[in-house]
């Protein structure tokens, strides 16, 4: 197995449209306990909101003149976390689980990455994507006179708690239909 090797779920369109179908269902329900998820939903909304300039600021001092991006190296998909949050926040899932594509000399990269940076807004993006501090970024926040910036790290933190929190309610209302926790065909890119 090369280390390109990833599973990941719901990777193939029939795959995503099941797990669209699964949380549309779960919403028409109505259940009234999915008021705590609706909750839980916004308080992670509003965590991505207020990290968003300050790691935007931090973007922009280390990642213009990087050269190892990150988004076309790694390999990020949404896991069941950031479904949750996303269909609560927005109404709805995105079009498709996050794919590689090729550039135009055949090398892979993350299909949000442009030249100017990620194509979605923060709140759109899967957690891994804001929770990863690469050793450029912790060196620069530990550079600050006034050292790291501790209410990023908090609120990063923070989000963690609620994703944990919004999963586990979610699984608890929804327990006993059948979950997509993983699509049926694992994809290797
Ligand atoms: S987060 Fe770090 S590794 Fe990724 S592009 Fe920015 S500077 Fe480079
Ligand atoms: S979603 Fe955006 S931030 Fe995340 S890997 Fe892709 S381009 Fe980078």
């Amino acid at each position: 197995m090369s280390k390109m090797d990833h599973r990941i779920p719901w990777c193939t369109s029939e795959d995503w449209q099941g797990v669209t179908r699964f949380f549309h269902a779960m919403t028409l329900d109505l259940n009234p306990a999915l008021v705590q998820v609706q909750t839980l939903a916004d308080q992670i909304r509003q965590a991505f909101e207020a990290l968003s300039d300050p790691m935007d600021v931090l973007c922009n001092a280390t990642c213009m003149a990087c050269g190892d991006i990150c988004c076309k190296k790694a390999t990020i998909w949404y896991d069941f976390k950031d479904l949750v949050y996303l269909h609560f926040a927005f109404g709805r899932l995105p079009e498709t689980q996050i794919k590689k594509v090729l550039d135009k000399t055949g090398t892979p990269h993350c299909m949000h990455f442009t030249e100017t940076g990620c194509n979605l807004s923060r709140l759109e993006r899967p957690f891994v994507c804001t929770w990863y501090l690469c050793p450029t970024q912790k060196q620069v926040m530990t550079s600050h006179e006034q050292g790291p910036d501790h209410t990023l790290l908090e609120t990063v933190d923070h989000l963690k708690m609620l994703r944990h929190q919004i999963e586990s309610e979610f699984c608890r209302i929804s327990a006993g239909k059948p979950h997509p926790k993983q699509g049926k065909t694992p994809c290797r890119i």
